[in-house]
């Protein structure tokens, strides 16, 4: 692979053999990651084989979408990956946002309370509760926001916690992913431990997780909370769903979004999968190796930027909870180098540069890079950056390993280019 590079896509020879002698040393940790996903992936073949799926179920609706046999099958899969009770796996969920969204409307009334033990959620999640001001959001409807900020070395917070739980809220929401921030993932065993205090100081909240980007990384799931919610065009959608969103867990808090998400009194009977049941399925069935492949990618970043003297987060061997790899780059030009990298990389646009631009729901302009056959899909290989201190390149995705450890190739031969790298 590293031989094609030089020879064919021009890349420095001593790039290649800085990245290829660096991922020599990580076979170890790429056996963990093809382990978790052999698991995975027959836990998803247990699934359809259990829900009894067959070819009549790759028949379409269109208009209602009432009764539609596939899409049923479809959330019963899902609702089994997932250990619970019910699912919305539609592709009228336009993204994670829009599915958190969704739950959070469904399940929240005026003059509720909305807590957060795990700090600030991920930016497009400002604009739905309202801490950013947006026309529409959960503020506006008159629903009160409580935030407990992590301790300095990135566990929770119990005392803080605690005291916000006596508040008894109707709702916490747990992102287990970092997102945007420079904190750790949670494994779905500690965001267990979280779940153990709120159920004990406060057991009639509903437990919402962000599940975002942390789909098939590890063995398990948070199946312990009430709700989880992602997008299919990160990790379940295995770089093949064209779009979606799902929502999983207790019937009533589903079936609670399901009428935010239609209409009050539709719910979840309606919703036309327009032929997608069959593109859904096969994306999910792919969805366990192709998250190991990103996950491969993010190790070798790590690795690669770690021995150059970057922060990286998580660093090499710590447990992953998700696909994303922040790198701590330092300057403007730097994360502008290294998107340029992943952009060369890409089999679509390889040609274009990516610039910081404003983005609807996001704060501060964000570069982009990503030339990906789903547009936004960040389970292909991607990276982005708000443009904001310390600067900080999140590196995610490839839709196999060889793609995600060619992105991190010309991710740092651009750096090399300008010689902000020395090897
Ligand atoms: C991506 C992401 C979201 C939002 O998902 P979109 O599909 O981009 O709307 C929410 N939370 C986390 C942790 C994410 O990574």
């Amino acid at each position: 692979m590293y031989k094609f590079l030089t020879s064919h896509m021009g890349i420095n020879p001593q790039v290649a053999s800085f990245v290829a002698e660096t991922e020599a040393e990580l076979a170890a940790l790429f056996a963990k990651a093809d382990e978790i996903a052999a698991v995975n992936h027959l836990k998803v073949l247990y699934a359809m084989q259990m829900a009894r799926l067959s070819d009549s179920h790759f028949n379409d609706s269109t208009g209602y979408g009432y009764h539609d046999e596939g899409r049923e099958v479809l959330e019963k899969i899902f609702a089994n990956i997932f250990h619970a009770e019910a699912a919305l796996v539609r592709p009228q969920i336009i993204s994670g946002t829009h599915a958190l969204a969704a739950a959070l409307f469904g399940n929240l009334r005026p003059g509720d309370v909305l807590f957060s033990p795990v700090g600030k959620p991920y930016d497009t999640l400002e604009s739905v509760i309202g801490i950013r001001t947006a026309p529409g959001s959960l503020a506006e409807y008159g629903i009160i926001y409580r935030q407990a900020e992590l301790l300095e070395n990135g566990d929770f917070d119990f005392n803080t916690i605690n005291a916000i739980l006596d508040e008894q809220p109707k709702m916490v929401t747990i992102q287990r992913s970092k997102g945007y921030s420079w904190r750790k993932s949670f494994a779905p065993q500690e965001i267990f431990e979280l779940i153990k205090c709120i159920r004990s100081r406060s057991p009639h909240t509903i437990i919402l997780v962000d599940n975002c980007y942390g789909e098939f990384v590890s063995a398990d799931e948070p199946i312990e909370a009430d709700l989880l919610a992602g997008s299919l065009i990160k990790n379940p959608g295995g770089g093949i769903a064209p779009g979606g969103g799902y929502i999983v867990g207790k019937k009533k808090y589903v079936e609670a979004a399901a009428e935010r998400l239609t209409a009050p009194g539709l719910g979840s009977a309606v919703g036309p999968t327009l032929g997608l049941t069959r593109t859904f399925l096969q994306g999910l069935f792919f969805a366990p190796q192709v998250v190991s492949a990103a996950v491969k990618g993010a190790i070798l970043t790590a690795a690669v930027f770690s021995k150059l003297g970057f922060d990286v987060n998580p660093g090499v061997s710590d447990l992953r909870s998700d696909i994303v790899q922040a790198i701590k780059l330092g300057t403007p030009e730097n994360v502008q180098a290294f998107c340029r990298g992943i952009q060369k990389a890409a089999p679509v646009d390889s040609f274009v540069t990516p610039e910081p631009a404003p983005m609807p729901g996001y704060a501060h302009g964000v570069i982009m890079a990503g030339g990906t056959f789903v547009q936004g899909s960040s389970i292909e290989l991607s990276a982005d950056a708000p443009m904001r201190e310390p600067y900080i390149v999140y590196f995610q995705g490839g839709l196999t390993a060889p793609h995600s450890q060619a992105g991190v190739v010309f991710a740092l031969q651009e750096l090399f280019n300008e010689g902000r790298v020395s090897l």
